[in-house]
């Protein structure tokens, strides 16, 4: 029988750690804090910003929240992020993505200093993550190897395919992956022959935003799968990109969805905050 990769108990450790982090940074100076901003009404946003918060309070992270209205100018965004930039006070900032359609994502994202980019969307923290060096790592792709690691899975060596190349998920997850040693194939929309691809993979994380899209048929048995996607059904449950009670017989282990990628962005978030803030203080 697979084993269960139980997200909700990682995420729950990773805080753990980040709030042990953050309590010596308290004791050395000052609490990580974290700056979210949300422009505008998005329910969706609005509850992600409301769970950082959540976890903020937990890890004795200080956090700040800035709600603007829908109408704000990107002009206005961006003097925000320039004031944060400047806040000695502050070591991690975010824009809760998507944004309205007159501000440009790619103005904001570039605006907030890579020291305290803890996305690790904007170019510089991108380009590390790629050249192996030390930085922000994207939190939800972070999640996805924290998991991978906390299992034991020995990446060293072995076949790992990526499905779906997004510049947030699969594009990070392949390059961290690749660090790992790990053999590993990127896949996308163009991809022929998919199936016969996966089914070469000791590893499969699929990110493609479809329920159900990786089937029994597609893994071989004994494989390892990390399933990224997030769908909503009109009655509130949730499931993923994996076709998960098929799967579980022919795998070694699996993510459920809910509670397996899904708590780990925000504890990786947490982590993230806490290095920046440690940077910040020069702890180590
Ligand atoms: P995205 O930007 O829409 O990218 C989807 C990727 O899947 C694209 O690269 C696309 O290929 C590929 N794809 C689409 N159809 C395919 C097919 N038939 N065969 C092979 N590849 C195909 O999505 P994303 O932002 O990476 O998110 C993926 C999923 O993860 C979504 O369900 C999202 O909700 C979820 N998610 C979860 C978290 C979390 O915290 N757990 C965080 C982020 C995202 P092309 O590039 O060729 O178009």
């Amino acid at each position: 029988m697979a084993a269960l990769i139980d997200g909700k108990a990682i995420a729950a450790k990773v805080r753990e750690q980040a709030k042990e982090k953050a309590a010596q940074c308290a004791a050395a100076g000052r609490a990580p804090a974290l700056a979210v901003i949300l422009v505008g009404e998005d329910p969706a946003s609005a509850v992600y910003v409301k769970n950082k918060a959540k976890a903020c309070e937990a890890c004795g992270v200080r956090s700040l929240e800035y709600r603007l209205p829908a109408d704000t100018t990107e002009r206005q965004v961006l003097e925000l992020i320039a004031d944060l930039n400047a806040d000695d006070t502050v070591d991690g900032i975010l824009c809760q993505l998507p944004l309205p359609g007159h501000i440009r994502e790619t103005a904001v994202v570039n605006a907030i200093v890579p020291e305290k980019d803890v996305d690790g969307f904007h170019p510089v923290n991108v380009g590390r993550l790629h050249l192996g060096e030390d930085c922000f790592v994207p939190c939800t792709p972070a999640g996805v190897i924290r998991l991978l690691e906390e299992t034991g899975v020995d990446l060293c060596g072995k076949r790992a395919v990526v499905i779906g190349r997004s510049n947030i998920v699969g594009k990070p997850v392949a390059s961290l992956l690749t660090a790992k040693n790990a053999t590993v194939t990127l896949c996308h929309s163009r991809t022929e022959n998919l199936p016969a691809v996966t089914r070469e993979a000791d590893v499969v994380v699929v990110a493609v935003g479809k329920k159900h899209f990786l089937t029994a048929d597609m893994v071989r048995p004994g494989a390892v799968v990390i399933d990224v996607g997030i769908h909503r059904d009109e009655t509130g449950k949730l499931s993923g990109d994996a076709d998960f009670d098929a799967l579980l017989p022919v795998v070694s282990a699996i993510t459920p969805v809910p509670g397996g990628v899904g708590p780990m962005t925000i504890a990786m978030l947490m982590e993230n905050t806490v290095k920046a803030c440690r940077a910040h203080l020069r702890l180590g």
